[in-house]
């Protein structure tokens, strides 16, 4: 069970005249399984909301919900979901392997050989087989996002939640990657919010899209809804809607 539910979040930052209000009441609901965007310009609260989904940043008022059970309480790991960023953050001086089994070894009670199979059958998921014994520093930027995706799922996690993962690619390998996240999404069938400030990406990925501005939520629905539908201006200057 992984449905996601965001009730009446706020985030400030700051305090008094110097404060930044980066998530302004949003209220969501996501479906288990389901494949959720959040687009929206640059400021626009897209990180701090994903950030307060995965207990990385506490809201100032609010509830998040997996499942039935709320988590306000809870960390990271405790919420059972695994991140992905632009920055792929692998460890340079340890191998694709060690890379992707080291969050294994740290916490579960799978013995190395069912550690193994986990991360190999990761691997060749992602494609990567063939690179487990080189270290990210030997690797093209496509290869090592495919690393940080590998590594996401030996976790075999609730919820994935990737913010911009694919900026630093190439036009062709941005391409190529989101087609691999789709079709990794829908083998795992896993929950997973997506962060993008690329119009593309939100129109074509997701199975809806949750458009945000100055923190405030603005539509949230499928993408040829919000684009043919737009909620407000905002909305339709945003995705570039048929006026
Ligand atoms: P996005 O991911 O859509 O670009 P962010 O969630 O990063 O937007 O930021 C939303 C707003 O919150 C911005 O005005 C940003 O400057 C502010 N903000 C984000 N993180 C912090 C922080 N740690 N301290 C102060 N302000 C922050
Ligand atoms: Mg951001």
């Amino acid at each position: 069970m992984a449905k996601i539910t965001v009730d009446d979040v706020t985030k400030r930052f700051g305090e008094g005249d110097e404060s930044v209000v980066a998530v302004d009441d949003v209220s969501l609901d996501i479906r288990d399984g389901e494949f959720v965007v959040f687009v929206g310009p640059s400021g626009s609260g897209k990180s701090t909301l994903m950030r307060i989904v995965a207990g990385l940043e506490t809201q100032s008022e609010g509830d998040v919900k997996i499942g039935d059970t709320v988590v306000n309480q809870l960390g990271p790991r405790a919420r059972d979901i695994a991140m992905v960023f632009q920055n792929y953050a692998l460890y340079p001086n340890m191998t694709v392997e060690e890379n992707m089994s080291f969050g294994l070894k740290m916490s579960t009670e799978l013995s190395d050989d069912e550690i193994e199979e986990t991360v190999t059958s990761a691997a060749e998921m992602m494609d990567i087989g063939e690179l487990l014994d080189d270290r990210p520093g030997q690797l093209s930027g496509g290869q090592q996002q495919r690393v940080a995706l590998g590594r996401a799922i030996v976790r075999d996690p609730n919820v994935f939640l990737m913010d911009e993962p694919l900026s630093n690619l190439d036009a062709k390998l941005r391409a190529e990657m989101r087609t691999e996240i789709n079709r990794l999404q829908s083998e795992l069938d896993v929950t997973t919010l997506y962060v993008t400030h690329d119009q593309t990406e939100a129109m074509t990925m997701g199975d809806r899209l949750v458009v945000l501005n100055y923190g405030e939520l603005q539509q949230i629905g499928t993408p040829l809804e919000c684009f043919y539908r737009p909620a407000n201006q905002f909305v339709a200057g945003f995705l570039g809607s048929p006026s």
